[in-house]
């Protein structure tokens, strides 16, 4: 029923975007005012100051390109919703400590600070009255999205620059919020499945190596083996041209080896597709992780009494992120990886959205 205009920052990958929300009551969501801006290089690394001064700036300028015309004041205080899609120890709904930078960050002085403070410090430097309202996990962020949509939505997984889940989980299985009471009875984990690590999961060489060439290494295992952080990959993988010509291009550009015979570029394109469809089915079984253990798998082994007359519920999983959204082979991998873990009838009641 929220009614209103709200923004939101979305930081955590590749682009960072601001928007200007319009809520209108019911559920509702009037087109919102969206901008994205790739987070240049070297802000990445430096120091914290550097980059929340960027965002700073560049939210500043977005919020005086309000459109309506009615309080372009910069005095009103705005509300704000601020996605940030690293690992944090969340202390309130507003604020949160980062434990470590993921996806290529690494800025020292803001690991064990408390980013919305950060970010508060810096509008302030630019003249800009903003409160930081909430403070969300991109997974959590489109959880609530999801479940505003359709209240069966149980979980979200993001599949971009990065990969992350969250769902929904009771309280008292929560081991470390033992005594601590919700009035929904239910609790949003975020996972941080981007770092799932098991003895189980099948690493090849190249996957050690990658890893040991990383800014990261020994972290995000899970992640680095779903995501895309390399999404010339997926231009290679995508080329349709008889010749393999975007193929060539990207191996001629980016990685200097120019000449490639027209067999061995159709080799690059299968090595690629090999790994994307590895990528989508590793991200399927974390669905069916999540489902298994949340008794929605249609299994009926963990919560128990799922009796084969009983119509398994609907399970919504909301899913975000480049790969997932423009990346038709993936998606298509990933759907089919979904039926032949869960099987086709109780893959029915599973909707991917
Ligand atoms: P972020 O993770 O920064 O929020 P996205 O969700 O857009 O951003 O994910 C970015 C990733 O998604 C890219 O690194 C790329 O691998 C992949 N991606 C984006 N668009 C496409 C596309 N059209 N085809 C294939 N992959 C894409
Ligand atoms: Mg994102």
């Amino acid at each position: 029923s929220e009614q209103g205009i709200y923004y939101a920052l979305d930081l955590g990958g590749t682009n960072f975007r601001v928007l200007r929300v319009q809520l209108g009551g019911q559920r509702s969501i009037l087109e919102p005012d969206v901008e994205r801006q790739p987070i240049p290089q070297h802000l990445m690394t430096s120091t914290s100051e550097d980059l929340f001064d960027f965002i700073a700036s560049s939210l500043k300028e977005f919020v005086e390109k309000e459109g309506d015309g009615s309080d372009t004041s910069l005095m009103r205080r705005r509300e704000l919703g601020f996605t940030f899609s690293f690992p944090v120890k969340q202390t309130s709904v507003s604020t949160g400590i980062l434990i470590k930078w993921t996806k290529g960050f690494g800025i020292e002085d803001t690991v064990g600070r408390e980013v919305s403070e950060c970010l508060e410090q810096a509008m302030a430097r630019k003249g800009l009255n903003m409160r930081v309202a909430a403070l969300v996990n991109d997974t959590v962020g489109t959880l609530a999205l999801g479940h505003y949509h359709d209240p069966d939505t149980i979980a979200a997984v993001i599949i971009g620059t990065g990969t992350n889940a969250c769902y929904l989980e009771r309280t008292d299985a929560i081991i470390k919020c033992q005594g601590l009471l919700t009035t929904s009875g239910g609790m949003v984990v975020n996972m941080e499945w981007g770092n799932f690590w098991s003895s189980h999961l099948p690493r090849t060489s190249y996957d050690i190596e990658l890893d040991a060439d990383s800014p990261n290494p020994n972290d995000q295992g899970f992640e680095k083996m779903i995501s895309g952080m390399t999404p010339l990959m997926a231009e290679m993988h995508e080329d349709d041209s008889p010749e393999l010509t975007e193929v060539a291009r990207i191996l001629k550009d980016t990685l200097e080896i120019p000449d490639v015979p027209l067999k061995v570029r159709k080799l690059v394109v299968k090595v690629c597709d090999v790994v994307t469809r590895r990528a989508a089915r590793l991200a399927a079984a974390g669905i069916v992780g999540i489902l298994k253990k949340i008794g929605r798998d249609g299994s009926g082994g963990i919560t128990g009494g799922r009796r084969s007359d009983i119509k398994m519920k609907r399970a919504v999983v909301a899913i975000e992120g480049g790969l997932y959204t423009s990346y038709t082979m993936f998606r298509e991998y990933l759907h089919e990886a979904m039926i032949e873990i869960l099987g086709e009838e109780a893959a029915e009641h599973v909707i991917l959205m």
